[in-house]
């Protein structure tokens, strides 16, 4: 559906309040930049794509990563090393039939998005970036500026970044990534919620939102996300797994949210050093209840895995979920049609540009 007028306006009024546009100017109609319209669409770093073009997709893990150094944006990599180590990782990703995946490394975590489009186009894969600013970690990376502008104003910028293009790159996010601590949530991290709800409700753009281990984390999101009139299905419960009862999970499902099973490892040698806990069987457990409940259109599964964090040996992998947990929901008797719907279907769903509204 085209953006109304009203609502370009109102955009345009946020993004005058949050210095984008010169004070004082009049905009005549035919010079209101518009939101241009992706609904349908799924935005890749390489441009929109119909959803049916994604295939199999990990929807949460970071191709590029500078997890708690806070660097500039966009953050610097020695792109030769890059291209050299992660290249190389994603070609192999694609042999397992991996076609797509989503960077949800937020700025001043080490967003990159040229250089997500370069990775894209040297390996085949699909990369989607995204717009945001990451809370929890006790709100130790929220820019200091987030704490002086409104919800709106935050939000603006996110708008900007989906209207306009991340800085001058021209490169579009393709969904918004912010995370709370454990409820009750700080009042900042609230505040990152009714942004990305504000963002939504413009853009259609789905919230992935890192969310600490309790359910009133979850509960309070969703109640934000109602007053903004933003539907629960714009919305993933990323890393429910860290809460172990199924229970708040099947009823933010009931609810029409998305519940990302992401966390898929199990232990490995790396560096000569055992590493990576065991989460497997806590993913299985979930997701079987969540498909007994009649929840499986609406689970995501991924690694949370890291391929470029600067020290090499702090890589985390992205392939548990084909090399080992498909087969064995397979010997739980998954059909090959309910493996499509949670490798396929659901993601392409998910990251489907798309106003979801009450
Ligand atoms: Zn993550």
């Amino acid at each position: 559906m085209p953006i109304g007028r009203r609502d370009a306006l109102r955009t345009l009024a946020a993004l005058s309040v949050a210095g984008y546009l010169p004070s004082g100017k009049v905009w005549s109609n035919s010079s209101v930049p518009p939101i241009q319209d992706f609904s349908g669409t799924v935005m890749t770093v390489a441009g929109p794509i119909d959803p049916g073009d994604l295939g199999f997709c990990l929807p949460h893990e970071h191709v590029l990563s500078r997890f708690g150094e806070a660097p500039a944006e966009p953050a610097e990599f020695d792109e030769a090393l890059v291209e050299a180590e992660v290249v190389p990782y994603l070609r192999y990703l694609g042999e397992l039939g991996i076609t797509a995946i989503a960077d949800c490394t937020a700025q001043t975590f080490g967003r990159n998005a040229p250089l997500l489009a370069k990775l894209s186009t040297e390996s085949g894969l699909h990369l989607i970036t995204n717009t945001g600013f990451y809370g929890a970690a006790e709100d130790r990376y929220v820019p200091e500026e987030a704490y002086q502008l409104t919800a709106e104003e935050i939000a603006a910028r996110w708008i900007e970044e989906f209207t306009n293009g991340i800085g001058q790159t021209g490169i579009k996010p393709g969904f918004v990534k912010t995370a709370v601590d454990n409820g009750p949530i700080s009042e900042i991290d609230a505040k990152l919620v009714r942004a990305a709800a504000i963002t939504h409700r413009e853009t259609g753009l789905s919230l992935a939102v890192h969310t600490g281990n309790n359910a009133p984390a979850a509960a309070q999101q969703l109640i934000i996300l109602e007053g903004e009139g933003v539907h629960p299905s714009a919305w993933t419960w990323t890393h429910a797994q860290n809460v172990p009862d199924p229970e708040p999970l099947l009823q933010a499902a009931a609810a029409g949210a998305w519940i990302s099973l992401d966390g898929i490892k199990l232990p490995y040698y790396q560096a000569g050093k055992l590493q990576g806990s065991d989460t497997f069987d806590r993913h299985l457990q979930l997701l079987l209840a969540l498909r007994e409940a009649g929840y499986l259109e609406q689970v995501l599964l991924s690694h949370d895995g890291s391929s470029f964090p600067p020290d090499l040996d702090s890589r985390r992998p992205m392939d548990f979920l084909s090399n080992a947990f498909l087969p064995v929901l397979r010997s739980e008797n998954f059909s090959e049609e309910e493996i499509d719907t949670l490798t396929f279907r659901n993601p392409a769903t998910y990251f489907t540009i798309q106003k979801r509204l009450l």
